[in-house]
């Protein structure tokens, strides 16, 4: 090769080298970019300084049977939780966000009080894929009063309804202290709620955190072991429930809000 041969091959490289460099930088900084936009937190009021902003979670309330008054407490609590710890939280009853690009925004999906058949055939489907590539679920009250017919949902969140008594005071045994949503509670908790039989027993296929004594009540019909809080890793991801927040009165009681957090950091794969 002449000398002006090898000048122009150190040149092409050259160039070659730069552009590829550039495209690299470009990437990496768009990708960053788009990963501050989703996130969201920055500059949100509650957004707590050295706190991890990176959790997001998406917190869906469609109702296609009963419609619970609370829900409004509900969606107020978790709002002013996520403020608080930082944690980005999006409010929605439109089912047509369960798409698979927008559920992968979440760490988690919280069913709060939702009720009925509130998801099509493919936002069923866009769930379920969202669930086996390892994202979380927790369920409120009567999310097991919901999505009777889809059986994926039924083994997910554990149990179905089956029918309640009247609102009264029970006690409820916690029997697992080492989970996020029990480790602050009393070993006896005695409060007013909504007390759920189910149409299964759910102790078999999964982690049961309390019970709630029959005794304590008039209406209980699972006998002496009657699951009233649970969780397990299901398909590949999170799931945990719990029965309690019939009543607004729960969504200022700070130990059943500190329940609920701890359940939902827990389907979020993040500390509480
Ligand atoms: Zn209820």
């Amino acid at each position: 090769m002449s000398k002006k041969s090898w000048v122009l091959v150190f040149v092409s490289v050259l160039a070659l080298s730069v552009i590829v460099v550039s495209f690299l930088g470009y990437r990496f900084r768009s990708e960053r970019l788009t990963a501050e936009a989703q996130s969201g937190c920055k500059g949100q009021p509650g957004t707590v300084r050295g706190k991890d902003c990176s959790v997001r979670i998406l917190v869906f309330s469609k109702t296609g049977a009963f419609r619970h008054a609370s829900i409004p407490d509900g969606i107020a609590a978790l709002r002013k939780l996520a403020a608080e710890k930082a944690v980005t939280a999006d409010f929605s009853e439109d089912a047509a966000l369960f798409t698979d690009a927008n559920l992968a925004r979440y760490n988690a999906v919280v069913f709060l009080l939702t009720s009925g058949e509130i998801l099509n055939d493919e936002q069923q489907a866009a769930f379920e894929r969202y669930i086996r590539a390892g994202g979380g679920y927790a369920g409120v009250h009567s999310a097991t009063d919901t999505e009777y017919k889809w059986a994926w949902y039924g083994k997910l969140v554990g149990a179905y309804f089956r029918n309640h008594p009247h609102t009264q005071s029970a006690t409820v045994d916690v029997i697992d202290h080492h989970h996020p949503s029990t480790s602050t509670l009393p070993e006896h908790w005695t409060r007013t709620d909504e007390w759920y039989n189910f149409a299964t027993n759910p102790r078999d296929s999964v982690h049961v955190l309390m019970t709630v004594d029959e005794k304590t009540y008039q209406g209980g019909n699972m006998g002496a072991f009657h699951p009233i809080a649970w969780y397990h890793q299901y398909d590949g991801g999170r799931a945990w429930y719990t029965a309690l927040g019939h009543t607004s009165e729960s969504y200022k009681d700070p130990l059943f809000l500190q329940h609920l957090w701890g359940g939902v950091m827990y389907a979020a794969g993040a500390a509480a």
